[in-house]
């Protein structure tokens, strides 16, 4: 039996080695930069209005005032978008709009507001002095040429969307999500839809698990339910070597008479690297590699395969795609969190803020059987082993839940 932290470790060690892909725009939502992004040039690009009024030399409206206004003659007009350049001469002024490129000349742009307005005879009135630079976008104030804008590795949000837009990219490289296969095993088993014979339970983590490879940047490339049959499972496992870069199963890990997964790999030439962590749940949990390929045996309790998906499947997706990971946060106990005297001990928890402090509170269904307890939650909450549990007060490390990310 080796840790929480030996295990993760192993799983570290293990890193996939997969392809980038260029993606348009448009698909790029939710994928992770496998490029950094620099500025292709000055942002903003050109000197440029920033309100919709005049350009002006300040000094021509030094003395302006709404009691005693200064005239000015105009000449010409800029809107945003239009390429001919203008030259401003003393005692003119240019009527410009919001984005439109500064003329030559001028060293301010006094707004619309201040000024008698847009429909004039040739001449306008100016209510108001102007400071020198006033609502000017500088060219290049923003972001210079060749300035990194964004890491590699970053997750792209509508954020980044925006920014790749603003220098052009119509297409850009991300990781390609690795292909994930998802097995559950047990002759006990019934899909959603249909009937339950006596003893039968729903196949709950398929579901779980298909829904949680999307939520964490994976592509689901295959799922099978499989009985408790070698041959079955053999096939079925062969099946999803042929096609993803992560195959995981959940059930048949433990030490039960018809628990198969183990052997099953062992013949399929899967390297084993452990099949026992001192956690709760999820003490049976397998993990091993072919080349280039990752295999994760989780418990069929659904809660157990549902935490050890987020602690170890998770982070291991992420690796592969080169995201940046996430801190872990620190919030303070509202309830007692009961501990297990020799294991590390992980509860699903609603973390929350009050008065300013971030705060946690662990499911009060213990079981690894209680799915329910998964219910409105938002953080898996975990401790060290000990003997007391950790009363309300208490530090504790909360991992919040990935529901959106990678989306
Ligand atoms: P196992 O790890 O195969 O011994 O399964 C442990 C417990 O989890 C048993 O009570 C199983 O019935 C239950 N279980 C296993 N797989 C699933 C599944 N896919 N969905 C819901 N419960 C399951
Ligand atoms: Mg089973």
């Amino acid at each position: 039996m080796i840790s929480v932290e030996q295990a993760k470790q192993h799983i570290k060690a293990s890193s996939l080695v997969l392809k980038d892909q260029k993606l348009p725009l448009s698909d790029a939502l939710g994928h992770v930069l496998a490029e950094s992004i620099y500025a292709s040039f000055d942002q903003p690009r050109f000197n440029n209005s920033a309100m919709d009024g005049f350009a002006v030399k300040h000094e021509s409206l030094r003395s302006a005032s709404p009691e005693s206004p200064v005239r000015l003659t105009v000449a010409g007009e800029i809107a945003a978008g239009d390429s001919a350049s203008h030259h401003l001469r003393d005692g003119y002024c240019i009527p410009i709009m919001t984005g439109g490129r500064m003329p030559e000349g001028a060293d301010a742009v006094i707004r619309v507001e201040d000024t008698s307005g847009f429909n004039h005879n040739g001449e306008v009135m100016f209510f108001a002095a102007v400071k020198p630079g006033a609502n000017i976008r500088l060219k290049g104030e923003e972001l210079r040429k060749d300035d990194v804008v964004i890491e590699k590795g970053t997750l792209i949000t509508p954020s980044e969307i925006g920014v790749l837009a603003t220098f052009g990219r119509a297409e850009v490289n991300v990781a390609k999500p690795p292909g994930i296969a998802i097995i559950s095993t047990g002759s006990e088993l019934s899909e959603p839809g249909e009937s339950l014979k006596p003893g039968e339970i729903y196949n709950s983590n398929l579901s779980v698990l298909s829904s949680l490879a999307a939520c964490v940047g994976g592509t689901l490339e295959f799922t099978a339910a499989v009985r408790d049959i070698a041959r079955d499972l053999k096939a079925t496992l062969n099946q999803a070597f042929s096609c993803a870069d992560i195959v995981i199963t959940t059930g048949g890990i433990s030490e039960g008479k018809y628990d198969l997964v183990e052997s099953i790999l062992q013949d399929l030439g899967v390297q084993k690297c452990f099949a026992k962590v001192a956690q709760k749940p999820g003490l049976p949990l397998y993990f091993g590699t072919k080349p280039n390929q990752l295999v994760f045996g989780l418990p069929g309790n659904p809660v157990s395969a549902f935490i050890t998906f987020l602690i170890y499947v998770a982070p291991a997706i992420h690796q592969a795609l080169r995201l940046k990971p996430e801190p872990k946060l620190q919030a303070t106990l509202a309830k007692p969190f009961k501990r297990d005297k020799k294991k590390h001990r992980f509860l699903f928890g609603h973390i929350y803020e009050q008065d300013g402090k971030l705060m946690a509170k662990p499911s009060e269904k213990l079981g690894s059987h209680m799915l329910s307890s998964a219910l409105g939650k938002n953080a898996i909450l975990e401790s060290p082993a000990g003997n007391e549990p950790l009363e309300a007060g208490s530090a504790i490390t909360a991992t919040p839940l990935p529901w959106l990310k990678p989306f």
